[in-house]
């Protein structure tokens, strides 16, 4: 007997693994609408964002990880913003109800939910082409969440992790790598930085997730922000999986390649010291690898725009 919409929520959905009692859910999974109680004088952050097979992520992409990436992805847009994670809603399109599918999904989604500390508290089950549509509630101080448009002239360009990586990671699944590959790591299991973008928050003046490759992300700040960013090539970190490749591959990556979920931030230099420490704490690899000027646009100096047309699976996507 094929389980019918109510049966499979109930199962794989329903009992997805709390971190506790999920904070605020007056009424969660279950009836028309989840009745949430937004934390008092806090402002409430909310993101949307849909993975389509074959658009956002490889088809053959593991159940596994889809669930792991569709939440993972939204928690890296909270985190660009500094919000601490509350609740998120579900919608999901699947061709069939696949036990075995569902459970591996639920798996996957459920355990970061769980590491994040946030709670499903609702969602939508429809048939059709395989499509994860997440959207994340988060919580901030008033007024004090990160934004794109806070970069000034003066300040430093940061960024966490290894851009490149991610992208490198996905030609190598796609010819036949080992998913253990750190870099094929990297794709498969992008980590939010949930805990870092909180640590930013009076230290920072503009955040972004690096989700389209790092050139065109930190652009999104300096057109939002109405000034000028230059990164500087030499400072980038061409490391890890990186290191292995000619240096003009490994830049056209790490400035061009996607998914990573990494944070590209400003910052004034006042603040270079804290910044340092809180990701030292963290464990997490965090560098300055440019400046924010008066002026217009993103440049690398010594990187030729042309490259900046690298194609992967999954670029110039919203995901
Ligand atoms: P309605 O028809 O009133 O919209 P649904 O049958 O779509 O109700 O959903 C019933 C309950 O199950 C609701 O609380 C809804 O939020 C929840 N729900 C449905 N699909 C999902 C899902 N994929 N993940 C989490 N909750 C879901
Ligand atoms: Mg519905």
């Amino acid at each position: 007997m094929p389980l019918s919409e109510f049966q499979l929520i109930a199962r794989y959905f329903g009992a997805l693994p709390a971190a506790g009692p999920a904070e605020g859910v007056v009424l969660g999974i279950g009836d028309d609408a989840a009745i949430l109680r937004v934390p008092s004088g806090e402002d409430l952050l909310v993101s949307i964002d849909t993975l389509v097979a074959g658009v956002h992520f490889p088809p053959s992409l593991s159940p596994r990880a889809i669930g792991h990436r569709a939440l993972a992805v939204n928690l890296s847009d909270l985190a660009a913003m500094g919000a601490r994670p509350l609740w998120f809603t579900l919608a999901i399109t699947l061709p069939e109800a696949d036990p075995r599918w569902l459970a591996d999904f639920a798996e996957g989604l459920g355990e970061l939910a769980s590491r994040a500390g946030i709670a499903l508290v609702g969602g939508d089950t429809t048939r059709g082409p395989l499509s994860v549509t997440i959207q994340v509630h988060g919580a901030a101080a008033p007024g004090a969440a990160l934004r794109r448009d806070g970069a000034r002239p003066g300040d430093e360009l940061w960024v966490t992790g290894r851009p490149g990586l991610a992208a490198l990671g996905l030609r190598l699944l796609q010819s036949g790598a080992e998913a253990e590959d750190p870099a094929c790591a990297a794709f498969l299991w992008p980590e939010p930085r949930i805990a870092f973008g909180l640590a930013l928050l009076g230290l920072a003046s503009a955040a972004i997730d690096v989700s389209d490759g790092l050139l065109a992300d930190a652009g999104h700040i300096a057109e939002r922000s109405g000034c000028g960013i230059e990164i500087d090539a030499a400072l980038l970190p061409l490391e890890a999986g990186l290191a292995s490749l000619p240096r003009d591959e490994a830049l056209e990556l790490c400035l061009g390649g996607g998914d990573d979920y990494e944070l590209c931030f400003t910052a004034p230099p006042s603040a270079a010291a804290d910044i340092s420490a809180a990701a030292g704490r963290l464990g997490l690899p965090c560098r300055r690898i440019g400046r924010v000027h008066a002026g217009e646009g993103i440049r690398c100096p010594g990187f030729s725009p042309a490259h900046a047309g690298f194609q992967h699976f999954g670029a110039n996507t919203d995901a």
